[in-house]
């Protein structure tokens, strides 16, 4: 059984301070990026944080519309080099030639799926005490 987060109230809301990574390391096959100096560190597959470019050619401004296209990235496509944008965010230099979306720390921050954060994010309503029945 999972257990549950002491602070479950402060999940993450947006509206909180910046996150601010303690460390960033490149790999040819995504980002691990450290979040603290006391072990919370997420992963960031690279194709999958490719498809997640939130610029102005990948997402539709007014809509939030996907408009990349994901058969348009290549499968092995990587993370050439990293450039800090302000405190905030994080620019990639991809090998698809693409480098205009600027991931700031929030998006990643709230994309982290450690174990931490994954478990944040769902209801913690596995318990077997109180459901005795499913109720859908
Ligand atoms: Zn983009
Ligand atoms: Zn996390």
């Amino acid at each position: 059984m999972p257990a549950i987060l002491p602070d479950h109230e402060s999940g993450y809301h947006p509206w909180m301070t910046i996150p601010i990574p303690h460390a960033i390391n490149r790999r040819d096959d995504g980002l691990l990026i450290e979040w603290d100096d006391a072990g919370h560190q997420g992963w960031y597959t690279a194709r999958e944080l490719r498809l997640a470019c939130p610029c102005a050619a990948c997402v539709e401004e007014m809509t939030g519309r996907p408009l990349l296209q994901p058969a348009a990235v290549p499968a092995d496509v990587r993370p050439v080099s990293l450039a800090l944008v302000g405190a905030y965010g994080l620019k990639v230099q991809w090998s698809d030639g693409h480098s205009t979306g600027i991931y700031t720390f929030e998006q990643l921050r709230a994309r982290c799926t450690c174990r931490l954060c994954a478990g944040a994010g769902v209801t913690p309503d596995t318990s077997p005490i109180s459901r005795p029945s499913q109720s859908q």
